[in-house]
């Protein structure tokens, strides 16, 4: 097990307001004391006991830190120090002050695609140097996509959450049915053993996305997204991709590819015509072409508006859980009462809450 350092984080680094949320906790702004510089603490929560559904494994954080250990790259946001209290572990890592990429690029005006391949070579180079190392992310959307600063004109990217990513070990197989529907490749559907490939179609998606403001295989249901995936039904409509180029056609059409040994890999992807042109009339296709900036306004503000749906949904399916396991523990303190109290006969965990709150007030 590994041994995270037990110091108290408030004692080194003073914590500062709240950047994000994840399903298990919070990523907050923290400055360090002695040196009064400003990193990112991301604050989570670990399950108590092997019966509690609160919180996250202590296995899957000490993987999430383990893999970013071995991450040292200008794209992928680094790792610095690990805390570790009874009910919580601390990462405290890169602070990345940018935003998504996503809303950075909905607030421009126009894009070109020689514009918007500069984003996505770094996410490249980042992917690339991931593979390499034997990871893989499998959580690749735009959610997990920011920048280092926005006010720059050329901003530097940068990969976060490695909550899903896992390091792959010669001669073990590897299956996984995590991820988001929309992005998530056949295999993982299909629950196949799993390669670096994985994120190769999450990066197709994304370029799809990017280009026409369309999700490729979204359907109404989550179960009609993952059957169109498994399926491959998607298609370039005319509408949507009218000011796109032939070259970035022919760059998602080797990701979206159904057979993991034929997915372009990061490295492919680098020396694709449309990502390094060889002739100037490639260099000129891309000027000419742009992406689709007024559906993909329209495809963020929507994800944003999922977003926060999704935020509060979470929230109150916390508070249900919560309130779940606080009841459980009350009936059981309540059955124990009730053997030397007969009277006491009500045991729903409405009556009981209601006791309890009332006893409280
Ligand atoms: P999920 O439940 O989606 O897997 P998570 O608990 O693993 O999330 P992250 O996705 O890593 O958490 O972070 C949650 C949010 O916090 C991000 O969407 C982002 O807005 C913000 N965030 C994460 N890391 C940083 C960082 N290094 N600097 C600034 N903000 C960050």
């Amino acid at each position: 097990m590994a041994v995270f350092k037990l110091e108290n984080v408030e004692d080194l680094y003073e914590i500062g307001e709240v950047l994000g949320s994840g399903h298990f906790g919070q990523v907050r702004e923290v400055r360090e004391r002695a040196s009064g510089a400003r990193w990112a603490g991301k604050f989570l929560k670990i399950r108590r006991g092997a019966g509690s559904r609160l919180g996250m494994e202590r296995k899957s954080v000490e993987r999430e830190v383990e893999v970013l250990q071995a991450l040292q790259h200008y794209n992928i946001m680094a790792l610095r120090d690990v805390f570790e209290s009874r009910a919580e572990i601390v990462l405290i890592v890169e602070l990345i002050s940018g935003g998504e990429l996503f809303d950075f690029i909905a607030e421009k005006e126009s894009l070109t695609e020689t514009e918007a391949i500069e984003f996505l070579k770094q996410i490249l180079q980042g992917v690339s140097y991931m593979h390499s190392k034997h990871i893989g992310h499998f959580d690749l959307k735009p959610e997990n996509v920011m920048l280092l600063s926005n006010t720059l004109p050329n901003p530097d990217v940068k990969i976060i959450d490695f909550g899903m990513a896992h390091r792959f070990i010669q001669g073990e197989e590897y299956r996984s049915m995590g991820g988001t529907p929309q992005y998530i490749a056949p295999e993982v559907i299909n629950y196949e053993p799993l390669g670096t490939a994985a994120d190769m179609w999450s990066m197709g998606v994304i370029t799809y996305i990017l280009l026409s403001g369309l999700s490729p295989f979204q359907g109404y249901t989550d179960e009609e997204t993952l059957r169109n995936v498994v399926g491959m039904v998607y298609e370039f409509d005319d509408q949507h991709f009218s000011q796109t180029s032939a070259m970035a056609k022919d760059f998602i059409q080797k990701l979206l590819v159904k057979d993991q040994k034929e997915r372009m890999t990061a490295e492919d992807c680098l020396l694709h015509p449309w990502i390094k042109p060889l002739t100037r009339t490639q260099i000129a296709k891309r000027n000419r072409s742009s992406i689709n900036m007024k559906n993909f306004k329209k495809f963020n503000a929507k994800r944003k508006w999922k977003m926060s749906y999704n935020m509060v949904s979470a929230c109150n399916r916390l508070c249900r859980l919560q309130l779940h396991c606080k009841t459980s523990a009350l009936q059981e303190q309540e059955m124990r009462q009730c053997e030397s109290d007969q009277e006491d006969t009500e045991t729903k965990p409405a009556s009981l809450l209601r006791r309890r709150l009332s006893s409280s007030s």
